[in-house]
């Protein structure tokens, strides 16, 4: 494999840290060009040192002395602020993972896009939020997605993209979340360290609180339809407790492809990493005889509402995805800072939906200000539930 220069944008999240993982122990093929972060200026600082990019961003303007402080005797450029991470992503490279949380990767990950770069895509949310703006500079900056979400980088490699009419329709899998057998009632006082404690997968808070509502298989589907030559109905959610199939894909011969593994999230970025070769990665193997069974249910629409609220936005199309995940955001935080109960995310992202008039979307420019009104709603809303 020829050596890749590599941006990671999100390098102190979960992905971040797994996708450095992996390059850490195949060094000699990549050249970091630069890692970003939010407010976690000390990982920063840590990961900078050791990987040694060009650049080391941090998105938050006032920690920017102390990122220069930290990275003092080195050659590597600090910068900070909303605008040096969109500097960072123009810088010409040949991957970039996209692993900031929220609708606030959508800037950075076009820049990404725009110069043309393999992207490696594990914020979903750009995707829900600008998925038809965001796959347009796709195709017109020739750049090349590559999922990383495990769901949609199974169905990635099992999808006969040549063709796409044999296949009946895409299985997303999920593992139902913590929370995945208890009564709307027991629900009620579910705490944030209860909703980030997933039982297979180890991920940020924001997704985490997303498994568990089940947010995240919606946001998954909208992500889907974007991704790949499907309608919404043929999209499924099935679940799936031991996160070992990953998603599948039906074909018209009733042949089932699934794409099977450890819950490792390894997996998923090793293979992105190393497209079109494949990368050795330390994830368990899996071993189905000590697994022994494989469980399968269909999702309960009525303990997690947000099933049905997803598939309604991505039926509706236009504004709808956006005032969803824009919702959906200011509610997760507002659970994650005890302003909201659980039960009550899915109803701020109700409220919020059915308080903005849908409406065209036709620029990205309408996309920033839908999500602003949104969350500005979103925010209201969560007023009256506190
Ligand atoms: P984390 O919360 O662990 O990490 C998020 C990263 O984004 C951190 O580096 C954080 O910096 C940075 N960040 C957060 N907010 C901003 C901002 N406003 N501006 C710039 N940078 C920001 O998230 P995850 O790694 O869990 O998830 C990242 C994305 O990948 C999400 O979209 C998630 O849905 C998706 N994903 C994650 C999976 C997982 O296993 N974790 C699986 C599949 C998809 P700082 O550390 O300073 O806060």
């Amino acid at each position: 494999m020829s050596r890749k220069s590599v941006t990671i944008l999100g390098s102190t999240g979960s992905i971040g840290v797994n996708t450095l993982d992996l390059i850490a122990r195949n060094k000699a093929d990549y050249d970091m060009v630069a890692l970003t972060a939010n407010k976690n200026v000390d990982s920063l600082i840590k990961q900078a040192r050791e990987f040694k990019p060009e650049m080391a961003v941090i998105a938050d303007a006032g920690l920017y002395s102390q990122l220069k402080e930290g990275l003092e005797g080195t050659n590597i450029q600090a910068m900070a602020g909303a605008d040096a991470l969109i500097e960072c992503a123009q810088a010409p490279v040949d991957w970039v993972m996209a692993g900031i949380v929220g609708a606030a990767g959508l800037k950075p990950t076009l820049e990404a896009i725009r110069q043309g770069a393999t992207v490696g895509l594990a914020n979903k949310e750009c995707l829900v939020c600008a998925g038809e703006f965001v796959m347009k500079e796709v195709a017109k900056a020739g750049a090349t997605l590559l999922p990383v979400d495990s769901e949609h980088n199974a169905i990635f490699q099992v999808f006969d993209f040549e063709k796409t009419k044999g296949v009946r329709k895409i299985i997303l899998t999920a593992s139902g979340g913590p929370f995945r057998t208890r009564s709307r009632e027991e629900m009620a006082d579910i705490t944030p360290a209860e909703a980030v404690a997933h039982p297979n997968w180890d991920m940020g808070a924001k997704i985490s609180v997303d498994s568990a509502t089940l947010m995240n298989k919606g946001l998954e589907m909208i992500e889907a339809y974007h991704l790949f030559p499907i309608t919404p109905s043929q999209i499924e959610v099935l679940v799936h407790r031991q996160s070992v199939v990953h998603s599948m894909v039906e074909y018209i011969d009733g042949s089932v492809l699934a794409q099977m593994g450890s819950p490792d999230m390894r997996t998923a970025i090793g293979y992105a990493l190393a497209w079109p070769e494949r990368m050795e990665t330390p994830v368990e193997v899996l071993d189905l005889a000590t697994i022994g069974q494989l469980n399968f249910e269909a999702p309960d629409p009525v303990r997690f509402p947000a099933l049905r609220l997803a598939r309604g936005a991505l039926e509706e199309g236009g504004s709808a995805p956006t005032i969803l995940n824009a919702a959906n955001e200011i509610a997760v935080y507002g659970f994650l800072d005890k302003r909201l109960k659980f039960l009550d995310i899915c109803r701020v992202v109700e409220e919020t939906l059915g308080s903005i008039k849908s409406r065209e979307v036709t620029s990205l420019e309408d996309v920033f200000d839908l999500d602003r009104e949104s969350r500005q709603k979103a925010q209201e809303i969560l007023k009256t539930l506190h």
